[in-house]
Order: structure tokens, then sequence, then C-alpha cells
């Protein structure tokens, strides 16, 4: 049974990196029929803040990226947060194991005894590694230690000069560990470091693959040997290429919004978001892009990542937003858009029959990247009759404009009904055409001109049609009288 884990530190908000590495480590449960496990890192007791725990769990949850077990999936390996696992002694148990076998010893250094050995070494010019004075301690003079409360940490014996693993994207890795120093597994407030927490865990969770950064590739070494230490099963470990910003260095604060739930305020829509976070270290077999979930998790391989950097490009992602945006259907449109609209157009909007208003969105559909556009692209049906004078001030007419808008008013009393359906709406523009003659496209643009006090904007017989035939030749004639007023 494959069981991967996602095991954020609550020292931040969720950010483009650990979210990635949240979906890929989803995916590949889903694909194998596995079990995937959300687990808090927050052994950094200082750093770690229960407000970002909450919005690791809001970014997660907006994602539909859910848990199979974690702090609020009870299961049977917990519980899922290391502060917890701390206080239910699951460290020390290990720790004892270790110290029992001899893989493990109690260092007695102070920081200033250990800040002067490393100072030789550069005086020396060599490269530092803890001396292992206290791994000549006798047993005596360790209790001694221990009775007189002197501090200390845990320290893991590096006993092998190279270690290697076969990397799942990256392939075989072999590491020099001879210049290791013997490193801390307990620190001296009692609370385990990084590498010994995460094995522990891991093999108590029984983790079955290792699905994170680049940037943790160098503690796997340490971490392999702890697992040989506890004759443990080694995972199998996948580490995903880095995230990089725009010019190319890792990507950071500096490259824009960095909490997911920003992405979700700015008006992305969490499935193009996923499709796109998955383009940043995978590439489709068949290089099509716009995919949904269930042909991503079929399609996906771990083993196909690229090694190479991935670039996370705010343009592409608002691209991939508006193809999503265009497959909605109507309904699903205005559920996706109500959320985004402003109090302000909400209560104009509220006017219209909530028909209108789906239209009024549809007409709007192929111009929105993003869901918060949608306020811009609404107000031609909100603004006041005074907003639209004055915009309709701005823009000059020239004659020929001037003509088809009089024509327009002209007509319009000839047609069959004042609902402005597709065929009333051509005939209409036929008939000013056999008056004026022209290409067809400039009678579009007058009417549009003349109807709503701008150049462009939603497709115009369905706006137009919004509006009735009525409001239209209302506001042709003001837009008249305001010109000849000039
Ligand atoms: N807690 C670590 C982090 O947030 C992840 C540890 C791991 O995946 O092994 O970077």
């Amino acid at each position: 049974m494959v069981r991967v884990r996602f095991a954020p530190s609550p020292t931040g908000n969720l950010h483009i990196g650990t979210c990635r590495t949240a979906l890929f480590n989803w995916i590949f449960s889903k694909k194998n029929n596995g079990k995937c496990i959300l687990r808090i890192e927050d052994t950094d007791r200082e750093r770690s803040d229960p407000q970002f725990e909450e919005n690791i769990d809001n970014g997660l949850e907006w994602l539909g990226l859910l848990a199979d077990e974690g702090p609020g999936v009870p299961g049977v390996v917990g519980p899922y947060r290391q502060s917890e696992r701390i206080d239910e002694g699951v460290y020390t148990r290990y720790i004892d194991l270790l110290l029992k076998s001899g893989a493990a010893y109690y260092c007695f250094e102070t920081p200033e005894e250990l800040e002067q050995e490393r100072q030789e070494s550069i005086d020396n010019g060599v490269a530092y590694v803890y001396s292992r004075k206290s791994l000549k301690l006798t047993h005596d003079q360790i209790q001694q230690k221990l009775e007189r409360k002197e501090p200390y940490t845990i320290r893991f014996k590096i006993d092998r000069s190279s270690v290697a693993f076969d990397d799942i994207i990256r392939g075989r890795i072999d590491f020099d560990t001879s210049l290791l120093s013997d490193f801390i597994i307990l620190k001296s407030d009692g609370s385990p470091s990084y590498n010994f927490a995460v094995v522990v865990d891991d093999i108590e969770m029984k983790i079955t693959h290792v699905i994170r950064g680049e940037d943790h590739i160098s503690n796997t070494p340490r971490q392999i040997l702890l697992f040989h230490a506890l004759a443990q099963p080694i995972p199998e470990f996948a580490h995903m290429p880095m995230i990089l910003g725009p010019d190319k260095s890792k990507l950071s604060k500096r490259h824009g919004a960095t909490a997911i739930t920003d992405y979700q305020e700015a008006g992305f829509m969490k499935e193009a978001f996923l499709n796109y976070l998955c383009l940043l270290g995978w590439t489709p077999p068949n290089g099509e892009e716009v995919l949904d979930m269930n042909t991503i998790i079929e399609k996906f391989e771990l083993s196909h990542m690229n090694k190479a950097g991935a670039v996370f490009d705010i343009q592409k992602l608002t691209w991939m937003n508006g193809q999503y945006i265009r497959k909605l259907n109507p309904q699903e449109l205005v559920d996706r858009l109500l959320p985004y609209v402003s109090d302000e157009i909400l209560a104009e909007l509220n006017k219209w029959s909530s028909e209108d208003q789906k239209r009024m969105m549809v007409t709007v559909q192929d111009n929105l990247d993003r869901l918060t556009d949608i306020n811009q692209h609404l107000t031609v049906y909100v603004e006041s009759e005074q907003d639209f004078l004055n915009l309709s001030l701005k823009e000059s007419l020239n004659d020929d404009q001037r003509m088809i808008l009089h024509e327009s008013l002209v007509q319009a009393p000839l047609l069959e009904s004042v609902d402005l359906t597709k065929e009333n709406f051509s005939n209409w523009v036929a008939a000013i055409h056999k008056e004026i003659g022209g290409p067809k496209g400039k009678i579009f643009k007058a009417l549009r001109l003349g109807v709503t006090g701008r150049h462009s904007g939603p497709n115009l017989h369905e706006c137009l049609q919004i509006f009735g035939l009525e409001m239209c030749q209302n506001r042709i004639q003001k837009t008249l009288n305001n010109h000849n007023a000039e």
C-alpha cells in the first residue's frame, strides 16, 4: 500500500512550493490507490504559529487536496502534529534505542566550546567536522554529568563514508558522508531535530515514498543513515525540481503573491491553479496542457518529472485560468463569479432578474481572465445614466456615426417587436445598412458607442438585447443630443 506524506512546517503561509509538494503527493497517492497523510512539522516552537497552520488548511481545502489522515482526520498512526508526538514521548523511545545500540551518544560541549572547535578548523583552513570529544567519555563520566544536570544534546554517530540511493526522478545519487559531522538528533531543549523527527515519523506512519523539493536532497543521506541504524526499510525518494521566478532565481516573496489563499482572492479558479501547478516540473505526455484532474492522475508518472527547475509564470497561469472560465456553463459561471462581485455592483445587479444577470455574465465570459475581472466588465450594465452620459461625452462622434445613429432611430419603430431577438437585431442592422451602405462593421461600432458609450465590451447583440430596444433608442437619442450640443 502506497503511503505518502505532505509535511509542512507551519512557519509561514502555504505557498506555491509547498502546495506543489502537497499536490504531487496527493496525485501519486490517488494514482496508486494509496493514502496521503498530512503531518504538521511544528517542532520549531518559536517560529511555528497556529495561524500559519490555519492558512495551510485553508489553502488545501480550497484546492480540494484533502488528506486521508492528518490532524483533522484521525488515523491509527497519529497524532499527526509533531509537537503532540513530542508530548507523547514518541521520539525519546527511538533516542533510547539508538543510545542503547551505540548509534547515538550524549554530547556535553557547550555552544562556546563548539564554536571554538569550528574557529580552529577555519584557522587551519580545513572543513569543520565535530571532534567527537564527547564520544570518548566513559559510562561513569556520562552518568556524573547527567546527575549534575549538565545540558546535553544527543548526536548520531556517522559510521559510513558514503551513502547512495536511487532517486525516482534524478536516478542514482552518491554522497560522500566522510565530511559530515555527527549530527544532533535531540536538541538541548529536549526536542528532536528535523532529520530525526522526519525519520521517526516516516517509520511510524509507514511512509513508502518521500516526495519533496530538491532543497531537501542534502538531508536524505542523514535520514537514510538513521533508517539503517534503526533497522527499518528505507522509503523511496523523489526530489522534485525547484520552482523559479521569471529571473530564474528561486521563487520567493519578491516574485509576487506567496500565500495560496492570495491566488484564490485574486480570482483564480482552483481547477486552473491545480492544472498549472502540475506543469511545474511535469510535462504531460502528448504536450496538451489543459487537463482535468482525472486525466492528470491517469497520465502522471513520477519518474517522468523533469530535473531542471520550473519557472513560475503568472501570465501563463492567468491564460490558463481564462481557458477554464470559458469552459463553464452559464449556471456554473454565475456561481463562480458571484462571490467576486463587489457589493457596489451587486446592489445594482440585483435590480435585474436573475435570468438577466446570468445573461450579462455570459456576454462577458470570453473577456474574463480572472474571476475578479467581472466587476470591471459588468460596469457597462450597472452604471447610472449619468455615468453613461459622462462616458459618452468623452468620446467624439464622427459624421458617419451620427448618420448611423440617426438612421437607427428612424428604423427602430419599424421593427416587428421591441424584443431584440437575433433576427430582429439583424433586421434592424440590415435596414440601417440599406440606407447608409458601407461596411456593416461601422454600423456595429456606432451602435455600441451610441448605446454603451464605449468602443469595446460584451458581445454587441447580446448586450443590446439585455438593454432592450427602448433603452437602446433612449441612449442613442441621448448620445446624439449630447454631441449635437457640442
Ligand atoms: N517540514 C519540511 C518542510 O516544510 C518537509 C520535510 C520533508 O518533506 O521531509 O520543508
